[in-house]
């Protein structure tokens, strides 16, 4: 016999058991987005690998060692999107959008060849935001406003918002100096990534996952305390938006995130009931981008959330949303019944459009058909045979209470209280 082959390690099957999750926070983002004035925009899964290197940045644990790469055909590099912000706008410059301001939204499948565990997975999901041709901080507000709405729909608790600013450039390269100077002081305490980055990217021993570099780092020099006067002020009018709207924000002076391209504002939404993998919720401003990527330069900010880890917090809370479930099995016992349940079935759905009927298919005993219906999950058996149809009738059985009536087929819509 030949081997079962098994999916790639890190990527998930998403199974029926499941989706009615995944479909519930899909539809509460969207509504919530859409509330907002943000339009849903999609782009490839696959771009040419260079838009990630010169957006992400070359030393970065994506581009360094987690993107999926490979030549296609023809010899042009081609990498499955590591994130979505990259993407979202190259499509915008190459589509014109940035001739206006925008706010929009996607969703979908990210890759990234990282170490598989719970909350970390190698095909994961995202909804992503961006807005472009916003100067701020009203929009960061806004964005930041948004995801509380957000965890509100959800009955999402126990997220706490770290925020940061990162200033401009200039600012970040007088910090860097002070950076280095720090570490150099701790070499012989950095770990072999850490002292790689002290050459080429400094900022980013800051963002370390390994415990062993905490306490090295929290001794360090802090960002905020070198920011830029203009920085500086945006950051507190941002506090203040955030003051007066009563969301309560942890300022965290060595938020940097995992990308090259953030500037002044950064935030997350963390929890601590997901272990290492607490960040549902990250993003920020990243006005240099659109210049990097050669178009001219643009305000820009966004945020993502990882649609995994927001579903393992709602599980650990035991708060997963109220999906809807079958309300009516219909078991059909005899040919006559097979044939007509159908007909029926669908006159049912004409007459109720809230109704989700299934009906049984493939034959069978009244009772295997029954013990179907037990497992569907419907609230109401509805039993057809040969003398229901004689006097155009249905058995209609309550399966939580076992209580059982037999109705005319033009009552069931006034029975079926839906
Ligand atoms: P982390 O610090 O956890 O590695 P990151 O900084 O790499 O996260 P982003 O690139 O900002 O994450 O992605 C935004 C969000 O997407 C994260 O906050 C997280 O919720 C989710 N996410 C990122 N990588 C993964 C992954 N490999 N598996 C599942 N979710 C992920
Ligand atoms: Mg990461």
């Amino acid at each position: 016999m030949a081997d079962k082959i098994q999916s790639v390690r890190g990527m998930n099957d998403i199974l029926p058991t499941q989706t009615p999750y995944w479909q519930a926070i899909e539809t509460a983002l969207k509504q919530v987005l859409s509330r907002y004035g943000y339009q849903e925009i999609r782009f490839p899964i696959v771009e040419k690998t260079v838009l990630f290197s010169r957006a992400i940045g070359e030393v970065t644990d994506i581009v360094e060692k987690e993107m999926y790469t490979f030549e296609d055909r023809n010899g042009d590099m081609l990498t499955l999107r590591p994130e979505g912000t990259a993407g979202c706008l190259r499509a915008a410059m190459q589509n014109s959008l940035l001739d206006q301001p925008q706010r929009l939204w996607y969703m979908g499948p990210m890759f990234r060849h990282e170490r598989p565990q719970k909350g970390r997975y190698r095909q994961f999901h995202q909804v992503g935001v961006e807005a472009y041709g916003f100067a701020g901080p009203d929009i960061d507000a806004e964005m930041i406003m948004m995801t509380a709405r957000l965890w509100q729909r959800l009955n999402v608790t126990g997220l706490t918002l770290q925020l940061n600013s990162l200033g401009t450039i200039e600012a970040r390269q007088a910090y860097r100096v002070v950076l280095i100077a720090y570490f150099e002081a701790h070499r012989d305490e950095l770990d072999e990534d850490s002292l790689r980055r002290l050459e080429s990217n400094p900022l980013r021993i800051l963002d370390s996952k390994n415990p062993a570099m905490q306490a090295l780092n929290e001794g360090a020099p802090k960002l905020l305390d070198h920011l830029d006067a203009p920085s500086k002020q945006e950051f507190e009018q941002l506090c203040t938006l955030l003051d007066q709207a009563g969301i309560a924000y942890e300022i965290n002076p060595r938020l940097v995130r995992g990308l090259d391209y953030y500037g002044k504002t950064v935030f997350e939404w963390v929890t601590d009931q997901l272990g290492a993998q607490g960040t549902v919720c990250a993003g920020g401003r990243y006005d240099g981008l659109v210049s990097q990527l050669g178009g001219r330069s643009s305000s820009a900010i966004g945020f993502a959330i990882g649609i995994e880890r927001l579903l393992g917090l709602l599980e650990a809370m035991d708060a997963l949303p109220d999906v809807g479930t079958l309300d009516a099995y219909l078991v059909v016992v005899g040919e006559q019944a097979a044939a007509r349940g159908l007909l029926l079935a669908e006159q049912w759905r004409d007459a109720m459009p809230a109704l989700k009927l299934m009906i049984h298919c493939g034959g069978g005993s009244f009772k295997s058909q029954f013990k179907r219906a037990d497992k569907s999950g419907a609230k109401w058996a509805l039993i057809l045979g040969d003398d229901e149809i004689a006097q155009q009738e249905v058995g209609v059985k309550t399966l939580a209470t076992g209580e059982q009536e037999t109705i005319a087929w033009a009552d069931l819509p006034r029975k079926l209280t839906l």
